[in-house]
């Protein structure tokens, strides 16, 4: 019980000054007398306090570790991953490429059967066409970050499944962050939707900007659908002169 006092005491004295009139004498006098009211708000605002310290201490070293959480930890914690059965199939892990610092990074589906090959992400068609996309904002492939909701490729290249981007989805919220980039472009409905978690139709929500995670999340296409279905392209390209606007590129 006198840790109980010693505490009360401590927060009296810190919000009303070290000479306050609660002693500790005060305290225990109340508490025998029964003054439950008096002493009973005291308990709970140090246990308001205590939580509320506790708490701004673990956001403050969750923000330290996500400062210092570089690309480089991201993947050595992935290691050979084998949180989900894509592991069983895939030939590599693409984690990812680009401009750690980038301004602008890309979020596509998951690997392909070249990504599956060479260990990098969007290198097949949809790969070179999403280079042109980008080298048409201006930029070069290495000033942006490209990733996948997935790191390992699907079978046949189907979609990922639920459990399986659930499986994944922390290593690239831990890309994200590490990152920071100013616009993040979700290419495509599986992206948007482990992004928002939200069912919205891709075809609805492109070309909107959506804050998310303090930056700014533009939904478009995927440069596989473009392959598939060419007039699309200039929806894209609208899109991406949002993009240029918002990160200042294209002007004289
Ligand atoms: S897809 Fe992601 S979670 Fe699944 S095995 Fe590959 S790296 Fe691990």
């Amino acid at each position: 019980m006198t840790e109980k006092f010693d505490q009360w005491k401590e927060y009296l004295e810190s919000v009303y000054g070290a000479n306050c009139f609660f002693t500790k004498d005060w305290l225990r006098r109340e508490h025998e007398r029964g003054n439950t009211r008096q002493v009973s708000r005291i308990d709970r605002d140090v246990d308001v306090r205590e939580r509320a310290v506790s708490h701004a201490n673990k956001l403050s070293e969750d923000s330290r570790a996500a400062a210092t959480s570089s690309l480089e930890d991201i993947r050595a914690d992935l290691g050979d991953c084998k949180r989900c059965k894509l592991c069983g199939t895939r030939k590599t892990i693409v984690f990812g490429e680009g401009n750690p610092r980038a301004r602008l990074m890309f979020i596509g589906e998951g690997p392909g059967e070249q990504e599956d090959l060479q260990g990098r992400p969007f290198v097949g068609r949809a790969g070179q066409l999403l280079d042109k996309i980008i080298e048409a904002m201006g930029l070069k492939r290495e000033d942006a970050y490209i990733a996948n909701v997935v790191k390992c490729r699907p079978p046949a290249n189907r979609r990922p499944e639920p459990e399986e981007v659930a499986a994944c989805e922390p290593v690239l919220f831990r890309q994200i962050d590490a990152i920071a980039p100013e616009v993040i472009v979700a290419l495509g409905a599986t992206a948007l939707e482990c992004l928002l978690k939200s069912d919205a139709k891709i075809t609805k929500a492109r070309g909107t900007f959506i804050d998310y995670r303090g930056r700014k999340l533009l939904p478009t296409y995927h440069p596989a659908y473009l392959l598939r279905n060419p007039p699309a392209k200039k929806d894209v390209w609208e899109d991406m002169r949002k993009v240029m606007a918002v990160l200042g590129l294209g002007k004289e």
